[in-house]
């Protein structure tokens, strides 16, 4: 299980400081709250993985954890930034943006949206760019178990018809870290991505 294997190694605000040994990289974003730690934490089977990238001083930054010598999951700031000030947000707006749109081994991005909203405006740009950027994405619709099966799935496949209609580079899946539900599911997509 390589998943299970997830190290931290380090966070880089740009680019250029990032790991140049990696070959495959897939990056997890989204809203903040959206639930992205816990996905990290579920998918990797460690239950603190993701507090790591928590931790003050790093929740804006690029996070890296290896699961061997050339691949690497990728924890990326949360979006949502009631509380960063505009000139902070900009810089790592631009720090980001520069490392999903040129990094070498990004093989795809894991976009976390709450299963109980519809997709946000920035969710939506997301998918925008990473079409323009050929970037595969996977949605993980998380919390499901907060909804019940008839509205998750009803949800999902209202996300589906919009992805297949829009945005045809994207895939998207019910996710619950509280009950692992789609596991299976995104590790899946993960081998996919990560074969080399
Ligand atoms: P992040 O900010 O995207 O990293 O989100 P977190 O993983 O920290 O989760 C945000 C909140 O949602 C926390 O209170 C979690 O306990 C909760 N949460 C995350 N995943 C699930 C889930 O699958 N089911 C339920 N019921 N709550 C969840």
């Amino acid at each position: 299980p390589l998943y299970q294997k997830a190290t931290y190694l380090k966070s880089v605000p740009t680019l250029a400081l990032c790991p140049d040994n990696l070959t495959h990289e897939v990056a997890f974003a989204g809203r903040s709250n959206a639930g992205k730690s816990s996905a990290l934490n579920v998918i990797t089977s460690q239950k603190t993985l993701a507090r790591t990238s928590k931790t003050p001083g790093r929740t804006q930054l690029i996070n890296f954890f290896t699961l061997d010598d050339h691949r690497a999951l990728v924890d990326l700031p949360g979006y949502g930034f009631a509380k960063v000030n505009v000139k902070i947000k900009r810089a790592w707006e631009a720090g980001l943006s520069e490392y999903i749109e040129k990094s070498p081994s990004l093989k795809g991005l894991i976009l976390l949206v709450d299963s109980r909203m519809p997709p946000t405006e920035i969710d939506l740009m997301m998918l925008n760019w990473t079409q323009e950027l050929n970037l595969p994405v996977h949605i993980l619709l998380t919390k499901s178990d907060k909804l019940k099966k008839g509205p998750a799935k009803a949800n999902l496949l209202k996300l589906r018809k919009l992805l297949k209609e829009e945005y045809p580079h994207a895939s998207a899946q019910l996710f619950s870290s509280l009950k692992r539900e789609g596991l299976i599911e995104v590790w899946n997509k993960l081998d996919e991505w990560m074969e080399y």
